[in-house]
């Protein structure tokens, strides 16, 4: 299997013409691969270890000059809500469905971010910087190997065209990896239009392709909204539970599929502060952290009300009444699971609740880095050393009241626990990252790939991809928050 022999069915092209415009990608200047990721390979089903991919193939696919036998590009139309207001005009603006690969586990899109131009592109240039190309390419790494559904890519490339942002910098491609690019956006365009037909077309073309089960249910078209808005909350649930801010949780943003899609100037929290978001642009923190779990309704809202034509109301509603709980539900198992807590029968668990949000209390209250400090309530094992480790690590002073408090509690959930201390903590190491996401590390890593140094960009891909046990060779900085006197990396949607 290679790069060249991968089949294509282009399904999206047999929908109405509406829903997309062929396009050709624009061909960029010299083009240079900086990664290829075994991960997305492995979802092609191709083996980066037995030389299946050839350079110089995927060069040329990145560079828009060649495209694979097969490959027919195109831009897709969608419509959504951006921060809250209706916007008619978009679609795939800077970014082309190349193919849909045929694999073993399914459809798999190739769309090629950062192809040119479009009939979509409004006011923009068609271009990707090599800064938010990386991030999205690291940003699939870091969602998968955390175990939160995302698109992923296969590669990501610089080139030398030079885009204006806020700055002159770096043009750049990303493959990225989809089963599907469908946004809850598709069906508010075909809604305001009143394209009643093409929404049951595209509703069956999700169903067949995507969720075949549900063809044969009594009423298919409130299987799939019931399977959207359940995908969505478990989606959502995973977020908050590792901290992750998506700031920009457009409508158009939101996969059918209950994917994280789309990064732009997303981050995972650091000190935990809940009414924090990276967008520098979103300054009444619309898409903050703990606005999450509310908009991830409103969109389905939004998207419910996109299907009325073709759902009963009632039965929409009924349906969107299930997102809290189930976010709740799974909010909370990953909850306990972090904090080492084995699952309960009761589902509700209303104690193991409360200790989660003392948790969260002490971590904003102190300024704690989120992620350090689930590792290192790991380690706790309820003696006095290992409480003034813990209060150490979490930079906490010993006799805080708020972290005595805290841990009583906790210990005495623990003696409900039949499994040791040392089996607790590799049970919350498998579940609470070492190696993290985090800005300013990212950022060095794209400052030498800037420079032509891809290293560092590959063995963060590495360690993001399997982010629970530590390289021992691997300095402090990894696992440290930038000091809080440090200028802040500056994210914004213009990227
Ligand atoms: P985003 O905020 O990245 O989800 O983008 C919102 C819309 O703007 C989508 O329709 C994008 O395709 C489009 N867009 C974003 N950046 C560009 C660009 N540089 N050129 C053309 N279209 C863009
Ligand atoms: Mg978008």
């Amino acid at each position: 299997m290679n790069l060249n022999s991968l089949q294509f069915d282009n399904a999206w092209m047999r929908l109405p013409e509406a829903f997309y415009s062929r396009v050709t990608p624009t061909a960029w200047r010299n083009t240079r691969v900086l990664d290829v990721s075994p991960l997305g390979a492995a979802q092609l089903g191709l083996d980066l270890e037995s030389d299946s991919i050839d350079p110089e193939r995927l060069e040329a696919l990145m560079a828009g000059r060649e495209l694979l036998p097969g490959m027919t590009p195109i831009a897709q139309k969608y419509t959504g809500h951006q921060f809250g207001s209706y916007n008619p005009a978009l679609g795939d603006g800077r970014g082309l469905l190349l193919g849909e690969a045929v694999t073993a586990q399914g459809p798999m899109d190739l769309h090629l971010k950062g192809a040119g131009q479009t009939p979509y592109s409004r006011f923009g240039d068609g271009r990707a910087v090599l800064r938010s190309s990386i991030r999205e390419y690291l940003a699939g790494e870091a969602m998968s190997g955390l175990g939160i559904p995302t698109t992923t890519a296969l590669a990501v490339a610089v080139n030398d065209e030079r885009v204006m942002r806020e700055r002159v910098e770096p043009g750049a491609t990303l493959l990225r990896l989809s089963p599907s690019h469908a946004r809850f956006g598709h069906f508010e365009w075909l809604y305001q239009r009143r394209k009643v037909e093409d929404m049951q077309t595209l509703l069956w073309h999700l169903i067949h392709r995507h969720r075949p089960e549900f063809a044969e249910a009594d009423a298919p078209f409130e299987a799939f909204f019931a399977d959207v808005v359940e995908r969505t909350a478990n989606l959502i649930a995973a977020w908050q539970a590792y901290g992750f801010v998506h700031a920009v949780m457009n409508t158009d943003n939101m996969s059918l599929l209950g994917l994280t899609l789309d990064y732009g100037p997303y981050a995972f929290m650091e000190r935990y502060k809940p009414d924090w978001t990276p967008n520098h642009t979103d300054a009444g923190g619309r898409y903050a952290f703990e606005q999450q779990p509310g908009v991830g309704l409103w969109n389905l809202s939004v998207l419910a009300q996109s299907l009325t034509p073709l759902i009963d109301v009632e039965r929409l509603r009924e349906m969107l009444d299930e997102y809290e709980p189930t976010l709740q539900r799974a909010y909370a198992q990953l909850m306990r699971a972090r904090l080492g807590l084995t699952a309960r029968t009761d589902d509700a668990s209303p104690g193991d609740s409360s200790l989660v949000a003392d948790w969260l209390k002490l971590l904003e209250q102190h300024q704690v880095d989120f992620h350090n400090a689930f590792r290192a309530l790991g380690r706790y094992r309820g003696d006095d050393d290992s409480r003034r480790a813990l209060a150490e690590a979490l930079e906490i002073a010993q006799d805080d009241t708020s972290l005595m408090a805290w841990l009583e509690s906790y210990d005495q959930r623990l003696g409900e626990e039949s499994r040791s201390h040392e089996a607790r903590r590799c049970a919350m190491e498998a579940v609470n990252p070492c190696y993290v996401l985090r800005t300013h590390l990212v950022q060095d890593a794209i400052e030498a790939a800037a420079a032509g140094d891809s290293a560092p960009l590959q063995r963060m891909r590495e360690r993001l991809a399997s982010p629970f046990s530590r390289h021992d060779s691997d300095s402090g900085a990894w696992f440290l928050p930038p000091a809080v006197s440090a200028p802040p990396v500056c994210l914004s949607c213009s990227s």
